[in-house]
């Protein structure tokens, strides 16, 4: 059972003894009284309202949150003395009233014992401690007075008694087993056996109370498997599940009872560490844990005939010091977790001060971000997409943020930010705007561009009623013709959303005559699932791949083989961060269709771009005419 619940369960039980006891105590004195028997019985209520002062005390000591394990334990120690001490009691009270045979009280007592019996079966079967020695106490006198009538009808009294005792007990014992099971399924993920989320922070909860009751250090770690949703797809759920099993068994193994081990998502798992006397040990242990447990987890798994790699990210929290709430050590533990992914995965990484400046970093950047927008500090540039003939033929829309104080704020970050508070929505909203009133001007200047791209976040994307804020700003600022130049920039992360519903949206933009690339591609480990399930139009390659061109011949192999595939599903392919002119025409000669980097151009401004695409297209024109000449006079 959840300690705090027995605890806090065994405290009220306290009271409902007291109360009982108090109420049929006087009873059966006020009945002794006038049956002129009353010495005893005024002796024995005397102890009872002793025993029941006790109980009240132990009843306002207890403050679970207040107490540390140990105070706890000297605690239940005393609760259970108690209740033995209540219960003992009506044992006192029937020995000293069955040989009343001239009032009858010995049917009273008889009785109350047997009453007693029941309540100490169905009050307290949630502690084996209490209610086996109790029901024997109680039972037991009752058996050997039958006993001792000896005649026929009392042999039979105490066999009947036994028999009733035995029940009790059996009853009693199932409700336990049964509690406890339904406890064990409420605190434990039933697919790997730890703990669950829920029973996890309850947990840390009262570790964080029993740290600063005891001024001592303890750390916790998050650890989160990489890329465990690929396995999940390619290989099924099955292989998933087992997958999780066994690492669920591994830190089980290394950890050896020393941790508490929890799964509190997917492929998120939890460890508590035990307490430390100095903030050294714990720092040391933690490093030193965590990095073996990184390398445990990373062993090769062989799971029904796949040899399975997987590697985690793992943030650790420290506790000790300040007061701190269990969410907050969690958060701080994700931060870190988060922090190991942002750096490439597979490692650990303390939530340490820095980490911490880096939280308000985020916090100052997210505040300044809500009134960026109202005070048109937003920007957006347009980067050129340049044809073979290096013609001008399409931009990527790229927003840009300056502020006062923070001064230039990269959109890496920034959509990063409004991504996680959701700001993302009106963001979005606004660069659409934005970009439709470009859009707009440009086709009426008769700058023909073929293709508009626009960048969209997962969170926008996904928002209930994108589609119908696209639908309205369509109508607004855009005519048949300029919608079908619009093309929706999507990364990959999409996919960890539910597929059908991607699929969906895309087609329902895809009916006001919006196309789809796939950015970044490459970069993610699920680019082939995605092209094989969501109908897009274009691929970028990643930038990633276009820079590292020249050094290795894998990289060319690569985006060969990202060229071909395109030419299988029919795909536009746009090289991202074309920086030389080597990287260029490796490129063309591989049949990529357009080209965006720096070797032509950064993102411009609006008027710049325009004065751009005008140039480039003039000495686009050149270059073409000089291409037919030069094929004409191959051809002849
Ligand atoms: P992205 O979509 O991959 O955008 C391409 C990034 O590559 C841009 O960075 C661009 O300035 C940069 N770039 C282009 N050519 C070169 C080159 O030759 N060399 C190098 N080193 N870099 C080049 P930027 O503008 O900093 O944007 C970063 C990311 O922020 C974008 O990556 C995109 O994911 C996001 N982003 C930018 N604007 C928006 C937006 O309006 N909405 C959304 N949702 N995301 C945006
Ligand atoms: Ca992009
Ligand atoms: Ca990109």
């Amino acid at each position: 059972m959840n300690e705090k619940r027995f605890y806090n369960f065994l405290e009220k039980q306290i009271l409902v003894l007291i109360g009982w006891s108090l109420l049929t105590g006087l009873g059966f004195t006020i009945l002794s009284v006038l049956y002129n028997v009353a010495k005893p019985a005024l002796i024995w209520y005397g102890l009872v309202m002793a025993v029941s002062f006790w109980g009240w005390n132990l009843y306002k000591q207890y403050k679970y949150t207040h107490m540390d394990g140990e105070q706890l334990e000297k605690w239940y120690l005393q609760a259970r003395l108690f209740i033995y001490a209540m219960f003992g009691l009506w044992t006192i009270l029937f020995l000293l009233y069955i040989k009343e045979n001239i009032y009858n009280l010995h049917y009273v007592v008889i009785f109350t014992q047997i009453g007693a019996s029941v309540i100490a079966a169905t009050f307290l079967f949630s502690d084996k401690k209490i209610f086996i020695p109790i029901l024997l106490i109680l039972m037991y006198p009752l058996v050997v007075y039958f006993a001792m009538i000896q005649e026929a009808y009392g042999y039979f009294l105490a066999v009947y008694s036994i028999i009733f005792l035995a029940l009790l007990l059996y009853t009693s014992n199932k409700s336990y087993y049964l509690m406890q099971q339904i406890y064990h399924q409420a605190q434990h993920d039933p697919l790997t056996g730890l703990y669950n989320r829920r029973y996890f922070s309850d947990y840390l909860e009262q570790m964080l109370h029993s740290i600063e009751a005891s001024e001592k250090f303890a750390y916790i770690l998050l650890i989160d498997l990489d890329y465990f949703k690929t396995i999940n797809d390619s290989l099924g759920h099955e292989i998933g599940d087992k997958l999780l099993i066994e690492v669920a068994k591994r830190m089980e193994l290394f950890s050896e009872d020393t941790h508490l081990i929890a799964r509190i998502g997917g492929d998120e798992f939890m460890m508590a560490s035990y307490e430390f006397d100095t903030f050294e040990a714990c720092m040391q242990e933690a490093d030193i844990f965590s990095k073996k447990l990184l390398t445990i987890i990373k062993n090769t798994y062989i799971i029904d005939h796949h040899h399975l790699h997987i590697s985690a990210s793992i943030g650790i929290k420290k506790i000790g010091n300040t007061r701190m709430k269990a969410s907050q050590v969690i958060k701080e533990a994700d931060t870190a977790m988060y922090e190991v992914k942002a750096q490439g995965r597979d490692g650990v990484i303390d939530f340490n001060t820095v980490l911490a400046r880096k939280a308000d970093n985020t916090l100052e950047v997210e505040r300044k971000l809500y009134f960026a927008l109202k005070s048109n500090e937003i920007e957006l540039h347009y980067q050129p997409q340049l044809d073979q003939d290096q013609r001008v033929v399409s931009c990527e829309v790229l927003a840009r943020w300056h502020n006062e104080t923070l001064g230039m704020v990269q959109p890496s970050e920034f959509i990063l930010v409004a991504e996680k508070t959701g700001l993302i929505i009106d963001l979005g909203n606004y660069i659409l705007v934005e970009a439709f009133k470009t859009l707009k001007k440009w086709d009426e200047e008769g700058l023909g561009l073929e293709h508009f791209s626009i960048n969209i976040s997962v969170r926008q994307f996904l928002h209930s009623s994108f589609v119908y804020q696209v639908e309205h700003l369509c109508d607004l600022y855009l005519n048949e013709r300029t919608r079908k130049k619009l093309i929706f920039e999507i990364t990959e992360t999409l996919l960890a959303e539910d597929i059908s519903k991607i699929i969906s949206i895309v087609n329902a933009l895809k009916e006001l005559g919006i196309s789809f690339s796939m950015d970044d591609f490459g970069t993610g480990y699920s680019s082939l699932s995605f092209l094989r399930e969501v109908p897009i139009d274009e691929l970028k390659i990643d930038r990633i791949f276009v820079s590292r061109l020249s050094e290795s011949d894998s990289d060319e192999m690569m985006i060969s083989t990202i060229l071909s595939l395109a030419n299988i599903f029919n795909l536009r392919i746009v090289a991202e961060g074309v920086e030389t002119g080597e990287q260029f025409r490796f490129l063309m000669e591989h049949g990529c269709d357009l080209f965006q980097g720096y070797y032509f151009s950064k993102p411009l401004k609006q008027e710049d771009f325009e004065i751009y695409a005008h140039q480039q297209n003039i000495i686009a024109k050149r270059i073409a005419s000089r291409r037919t000449a030069s094929n004409f006079i191959q051809a002849s």
